[in-house]
């Protein structure tokens, strides 16, 4: 069965063509700045990898074009459309879905009425949707949600200390994101130290441009970092992540800003970048706090920190912690982040083999634990993409 997964963002589409029976990607590619003048990088393993600029206006052109270049004589990897069996779409928000389904008129509306607590990731997932749906129609297509692995968090953990009447009103309360990837890498790590998921207490730090951390008790998230959007919890690229609201308001006063000003200040212009002053890239802050520039050791150190609070109170909130694992672009490369968030936590019964924890290799299921370490320590590359289609592909299997 082949299974084509696509992810759309506002000016971006991601794509990745699975054959679920050889259990390998067979295609995948990335069209760029849809809209303001495109750009496509199509990849096929073991072939030179096809780049162009291209002329996409909206996301309709983008899914068009994946399809020509999947189906192409020279460059494609299928021979018709037809060999398509379903699409799997990443939707960042599910509000009160609380798993992955196949996508009905009823489902769509739905996910249209959200858009307002999800005004950035809403609106490309449905263009994303319908774009398929135009050019494939019939097609088994199912959703997977971002926000449906944290549905397990019980109210204690997802209720704002706010008048319970905007709960009931706006359905303001913390949903959670990244949840396929905390989803993957919690059920790998458990196949990985060979115990069933039922029986273990999890910690899965996804720390890339955006961060988030969960606690995973027994399969089912009792909390996680982000909140009503992927703005709480840690410090990101250019996200401030958790700030005392009051912060907000006061600088909305100050400065002038209106909601959106503010918005674009702690979305875009915070976190790293914000502190640092140099990137919203771990790598080039990292160089810059190397060379000694101090804003940027510090933006580390921030970050480093926030990531130990979370940790700690999710060990707190569990009673203990038997897996803690580090996934995304930060944790699986960033060796020195690793080290510095794990020091000086032994007495949680955290330890790493700080020397491994420099050497391991990159891309696949490492334990840094040092022996004698209680808490098991694991690298565990993430693969939200596969994720998506395994859902599909059950979904589509069942019915
Ligand atoms: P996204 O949230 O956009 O999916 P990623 O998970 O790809 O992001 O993570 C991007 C982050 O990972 C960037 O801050 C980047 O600097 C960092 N990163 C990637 N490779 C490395 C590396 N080798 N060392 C340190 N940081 C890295």
């Amino acid at each position: 069965m082949k299974i084509l997964v696509v992810n759309a963002g506002s000016s971006s589409l991601k794509y990745q063509l699975f054959d679920m029976d050889e259990n390998k990607v067979i295609a995948k590619g990335l069209c760029e700045k849809i809209g303001i003048g495109a750009a496509v990088t199509h990849k096929r393993p073991g072939k030179p990898d096809y780049k162009a600029d291209v002329d996409l206006k909206d996301h309709d052109d983008a899914i068009a074009l994946v399809l020509r270049l999947l189906t192409d004589p020279e460059l494609g990897v299928i021979a018709s459309v037809n060999e398509i069996d379903a699409i799997g779409h990443r939707v960042a928000h599910g509000g009160k879905l609380q798993s992955s389904m196949f996508i009905t008129d009823e489902v769509l509306h739905y996910l249209e009425s959200i858009v307002g607590i999800n005004p950035l990731h809403g609106p490309p997932a449905i263009k994303g949707i319908n774009a398929c749906r135009k050019v494939m129609p019939g097609k088994p297509m199912v959703a997977v949600f971002d926000t449906s692995f944290h549905s397990t968090m019980p109210p204690k953990s997802y209720l704002y200390a706010l008048p319970y009447e905007y709960y009931e009103k706006y359905k303001v309360r913390r949903y959670g994101f990244h949840g396929t990837s905390h989803r993957y890498v919690a059920n790998q790590a458990a196949a990985f130290v060979r115990k069933p998921l039922e029986s273990l207490k999890i910690i899965t730090c996804h720390c890339g441009n955006g961060s988030s951390i969960t606690a995973v008790n027994a399969g089912k998230v009792i909390d996680t970092s982000m909140g009503f959007t992927p703005q709480e919890g840690l410090p990101m690229g250019t996200r401030s992540g958790s700030v005392d609201p009051t912060v907000v308001t006061y600088l909305m006063r100050e400065e002038n800003l209106t909601p959106d000003q503010m918005d674009d200040v702690l979305n875009k212009k915070s976190g790293l970048l914000g502190v640092s002053g140099v990137s919203s890239d771990m790598r080039e802050v990292g160089a810059a706090a190397q060379a000694g520039n101090e804003r940027a050791k510090l933006a580390l150190d921030m970050l480093v920190q926030s990531t130990k609070k979370i940790i700690g109170s999710y060990i707190a909130e569990m009673n203990g912690v038997d897996i803690l694992l580090f996934t995304a672009g930060i944790g699986e490369n960033d060796r020195d982040f690793r080290q510095a968030v794990c020091r000086n936590m032994d007495y949680l019964g955290i330890a790493i083999d700080e020397k491994y924890n420099q050497s391991c290799p990159r891309g696949e299921n490492v334990d840094l634990s040092a022996p004698g370490s209680k808490v098991k320590v694991l690298v565990i590359p993430t693969d939200e993409e596969l994720m998506i289609a395994t859902d599909t592909l059950n979904l589509v299997k069942n019915n």
